[in-house]
């Protein structure tokens, strides 16, 4: 069944409107009586059917909850440095798949692209289009945040400061001394933030900033890996160690 996300919380009768109601009136063509599963901002799930339509209006009606929470236990961000052409809509796609919470885009020293004020804005529309796109067709009961660009060594100093929750590591393809595996067997609770590099990798004083500020520069094994390789490899790692990948799926049953 067709997903829609609600802005608000479930109620018995809600209204669709802007894109979701073009969408479900115009492009799908739905008739009264068609279903289809809403999740709120709560990650309530509901079956509800459609029985009524204005022009820019669709309005359903509450028929089953659902129970059917998809998110992990645990929280992921994907902290990305820029990669080149199009293919950040690619991992934002695949991240959300891979159940990350968030994706902070970064700007580092080896990054190709460079946006200005507009372009950054109409990139990040666009990143998270397809990252709510994603939620709806892999069946998340929320949301992926994709933020606004910001430059790597200022967004590390905030991400460190004292008092913000969780564990940041950065994926450092000439790190010899610290794998990935054995970060993940001592430490093993809470949110976890992966920064990747671009296709350039990271620059040394880059590099030198995240370990002066606490980052564990980790090895993801022996291989380079491109970057969209290393961000959805090291996802799925996460996921499957710290949270729900490779594990059960449960039937959308009715509370
Ligand atoms: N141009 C660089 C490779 C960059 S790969 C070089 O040739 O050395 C792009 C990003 O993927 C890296 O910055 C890093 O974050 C990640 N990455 C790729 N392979 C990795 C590995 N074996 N270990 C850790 N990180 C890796």
């Amino acid at each position: 069944m067709r997903r829609f996300f609600l802005p608000g919380e479930l109620r018995e009768t809600v209204t669709l409107t802007g894109a979701d109601a073009h969408h479900l009136g115009f492009t799908l063509r739905a008739r009264a009586g068609d279903r289809v599963v809403v999740v709120d901002t709560a990650r309530q799930v509901a079956a509800m059917e459609v029985v009524a339509f204005t022009a820019d209006s669709v309005t359903l009606r509450l028929m089953e909850r659902l129970d059917a929470d998809t998110e992990p236990p645990v929280a992921l961000t994907l902290a990305m440095c820029l990669p080149k052409g199009d293919k950040m809509e690619l991992i934002v796609q695949k991240a959300v798949e891979l159940g990350a919470a968030a994706v902070q885009p970064l700007m580092s020293q080896n990054c190709v692209v460079r946006y200005d004020e507009k372009k950054a804005a109409d990139r990040r529309a666009k990143w998270q289009r397809v990252a709510d796109e994603a939620a709806k067709q892999c069946g998340r009961t929320a949301l992926t945040a994709v933020a606004p660009v910001r430059p790597l060594t200022e967004w590390l100093r905030e991400a460190m400061a004292p008092g913000t929750a969780g564990r940041v590591f950065m994926a450092y393809e000439d790190e010899t001394e610290q794998p990935l595996k054995d970060w993940l067997r001592r430490e093993s609770t809470g949110p976890v933030t992966a920064v990747i590099g671009p296709e350039g990798g990271f620059a040394p004083a880059e590099v030198e900033q995240a370990r002066a500020l606490g980052v564990a520069t980790l090895s993801l094994g022996p291989r380079i890996l491109r970057a969209e390789t290393a961000a959805l490899a090291v996802l799925a790692v996460l996921q499957y160690e710290l949270g729900d990948l490779g594990g059960r799926r449960e039937r959308e049953g009715m509370t």
